[in-house]
């Protein structure tokens, strides 16, 4: 089909005209207003994060309302009545939560030496204290899939679907220090950040392409949606996992969890297979497997440091 006022030997470049240059100055622009946004992360890693902290923890928490409004909640607030076993299962995973939320405010006070790599000095991130502006809740949700999460504020759900996966205390801790990290981390606003910036440029590109004809519009609109997804935002859901990992298991041991079961869940997460993990540990985060290989190189020093903080010795 011949598109009027179109000559395919032209390329996209030609399509454009003097458009081009619009893209560009916009392009230029995004790239600007990404690097001016950069902040130094908790693992020291920098992050283009253009939302505030309290920004995150208010969405964080009209999501978790709206989560724990729509699902079966154990032992909610409003139930009526709440059976001997649940109670029971409700506090014990409460209590390991507890345990973690200080952990975790403990190690920001210290200065957040990220100990289960062998680091001694310090890296605080620029945006300095995070868990005291947490409002950490711990809920537990009836429903059989295996999942976990842990949006910005401190706002903690485990499906009970879990539990089976987790096995142990130390297991479930693993899960929910993993989960914890991303919030420590700031990723929910990263991804906020990012998708700002995303429907920013494609708004901005939309207007300077706006009366050209739909079949170019949807080209160009296409190759810098599809440039963003697998330039940007995939890489980065892979860096934002390992990242909560590896917070996750100094987590783990700062809270004086046993700091092996962290490879272990993720060999039992990879006997689950893929049709019944969860999306969180899906497809275009780094698979089971080689998660739990990342966990046992960095296991000698995470043994060492549970040592040293908790002072025993893990037999
Ligand atoms: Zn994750």
């Amino acid at each position: 089909m011949r598109i009027p006022g179109y000559d395919r030997s032209q390329g996209l470049a030609g399509m454009l005209g003097g458009r081009g240059l619009i893209i560009l100055a916009i392009i230029v622009g995004l790239v600007f207003w990404w690097f001016t946004n950069q902040k130094q992360g908790i693992t020291g890693r920098s992050q283009m994060l253009t939302s505030s902290i309290e920004d995150e923890n208010r969405m964080g928490l009209e999501a978790y309302m709206q989560i724990l409004s729509e699902e079966p909640v154990m032992c909610s607030r409003g139930a009526t009545s709440c059976a001997m076993d649940d109670t029971r299962e409700v506090e014990r995973i409460r209590a390991i939560g507890r345990r973690l939320q200080e952990a975790a405010a403990a190690w920001e006070a210290e200065g957040a030496a990220m100990s289960v790599e062998g680091k001694t000095e310090g890296s605080l991130p620029s945006w300095g204290a995070l868990t005291n502006t947490f409002n950490w809740q711990f809920n537990v949700i009836d429903a059989d899939t295996p999942n976990a999460f842990a949006l910005p504020g401190g706002f903690v759900a485990i499906y009970s679907g879990i539990l089976p996966v987790a096995a142990n205390d130390d297991g479930l801790a693993a899960v929910m220090s993993h989960e914890i990290g991303h919030a420590l981390a700031r990723h929910g606003g990263e991804r906020m950040s990012q998708g700002q910036i995303m429907s920013f440029g494609q708004l901005a590109i939309g207007l300077a392409v706006g009366d050209m004809g739909y079949d170019t519009q949807r080209m160009v609109m296409g190759a810098f949606g599809l440039g963003a997804e697998l330039g940007v935002l995939k890489p980065f859901s892979r860096a934002h996992e390992s990242e909560a990992d590896i917070i996750g298991l100094e987590l783990l041991v700062r809270a004086c969890f046993d700091p092996r079961e962290a490879p272990r869940l993720w060999r039992r997460m990879a006997e689950l297979g893929d049709g019944a993990r969860p999306p969180e540990f899906l497809s275009t985060h780094p698979d089971p497997e080689a998660r739990a290989a990342v966990f046992e190189k960095l296991m000698p020093t995470a043994i060492a440091a549970y040592e040293k903080h908790c002072g025993r010795k893990l037999t």
